[in-house]
């Protein structure tokens, strides 16, 4: 880089080039200088994707995976728990993100999403980083538990309530036809109200407050998959109706769908039951003008068909720990005793990492790496119970300073293959999500 522009970048001159150290303040200037490196909204992108890069090495493949598809990549997308098992800032994760894609000079856009966010203050943190994207969790003010009630309880809850607030319910549902779902009962609106009306109220809040303080535009869903249940069409519906009444149209929401969407594992359910599902909460989402958004959506290839199908392809997937289990699955190739100690040491800690992920495999379901030799290694992460026990630890092991240092060596030494491993992994993900669409 010569002349002024090179001014703006701290680093050191040579042989007429100047090389700057991949630091925040230089990413700043790089996106000051090169608008294409800076997270944008992907408004009017029917199809986008998140990939979530926990390492900051991973985009050079997730672009690559695209192919020729048109699908704009959310490259930046961590939420709160990310950062902090991995230690770091969202104006790391946006650095990562803008330094990747001017290595592969991909000037198509990408996204930067603040994921699962869950109050303002978190909000104004991921948005002054320059996220152009919010993923709201409302989990905490869903009464969770309120699924399971019965019916006197939720009644003496409703009762409780404010009389607004329940003369606004019942004006609005009770003793109409509405649209896709019918009529609704009042047993079945009270249950709905006790447990989904804080989080509505939550979820206005903060689009307000985002309004308030943005200075680009900014991509809001709504995600309400967090939940102990699955989310019934019905609602789905007043939840999406009561954001259209504020005159909020989410970019996408994010319902809990039917079967289980465990981390990097493949969906385990009755795909029926989700295709009959997932087709009346598209027809809301319809509706009410956004798109449906597909969380967990890592290796979820049995219901990707019927996703992309059902959508037409104006949707959005996010995946995330995939792309870690695809650089482990390098690291067992090129360093297997690296590879060994990590996988030990995951197993060890498995249960102290299931604090913060649901997960269902067994962990006598893998066989014992000391009686498997080296050539066996990158078959551990085709099996659900390896793939997910080395998942849910990444944090875990990123902090031990004897997997950290060896392990980003090899990922450095080995950069061409990580992200061939991506291009064949993610690529199969949007290759059969997009086989039935025209994107
Ligand atoms: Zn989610």
């Amino acid at each position: 880089m010569a002349g002024e522009k090179a001014d703006a970048f701290a680093g050191t001159e040579e042989q007429g080039l100047k090389l700057c150290p991949l630091t925040n303040e230089n990413a700043t200037a790089l996106m000051a200088l090169f608008p294409y490196t800076k997270p944008a909204s992907h408004k009017g992108h029917r199809f986008t994707m998140g990939f979530g890069d926990r390492l900051g090495l991973a985009s050079p493949g997730h672009i690559r995976a695209l192919g020729d598809h048109d699908i704009y990549p959310v490259l930046a997308q961590q939420s709160i728990r990310e950062l902090n098992l991995t230690h770091r800032t969202f104006a790391d994760v946006i650095s990562a993100a803008a330094f990747n894609v001017f290595q592969e000079g991909y000037k198509k856009g990408y996204g930067a999403d603040g994921d699962h966010l869950k109050t303002k203050d978190e909000i104004k943190y991921a948005l002054s980083a320059g996220c152009t994207m919010v993923t709201l969790d409302c989990s905490e003010q869903i009464d969770q538990k309120a699924v399971t009630y019965p019916q006197a309880e939720i009644d003496a809850l409703y009762t409780a309530l404010p009389a607004d607030v329940r003369g606004h319910y019942e004006g609005v549902y009770l003793d109409k036809e509405l649209p896709i779902i019918g009529r609704l009962s009042g047993e079945e609106l009270r249950r709905i109200v006790i447990v989904f009306y804080k989080g509505i109220e939550h979820a206005i809040e903060c689009y307000r407050y985002i309004d308030e303080i943005k200075t680009v535009p900014v991509d809001f869903e709504l995600s309400i998959d967090e939940t102990l249940t699955i989310t019934t069409p019905a609602e789905h519906f007043v939840v999406g109706n009561e954001l259209h009444d504020a005159g909020i149209t989410p970019i996408s929401c994010a319902p809990h769908f039917s079967g289980a969407f465990e981390k990097g594992i493949e969906y385990a359910g009755d795909l029926n039951a989700f295709a009959h599902d997932f087709v009346v909460h598209q027809e809301i989402a319809d509706h009410f003008g956004y798109k449906l958004s597909l969380h967990s959506g890592s290796d979820k290839f049995a219901v990707f068909s019927t996703v992309g199908r059902v959508t037409k392809g104006h949707v959005h997937v996010k995946t995330a720990g995939t792309s870690w289990l695809e650089a482990m699955r390098v690291v067992s190739e090129v360093d297997p005793d690296l590879y060994r100690k990590a996988h030990k040491f995951a197993l060890e800690h498995r249960v102290e990492a299931e604090k913060y992920y649901h997960v269902s495999t067994n962990v006598n379901d893998i066989p014992n790496i000391d009686l498997e030799n080296d050539a066996y290694l990158p078959e551990y992460m085709n099996l659900p119970a390896a793939r997910q026990t080395v998942h849910i630890t990444y944090g875990l092991l990123l902090e031990q300073p004897w997997f950290r240092d060896e392990f980003f060596a090899a990922m450095a030494a080995h950069e061409e293959d990580y992200y061939a491993a991506l291009v064949r992994h993610l690529g199969k993900h949007v290759r059969i999500l997009t086989a039935e669409t025209d994107v």
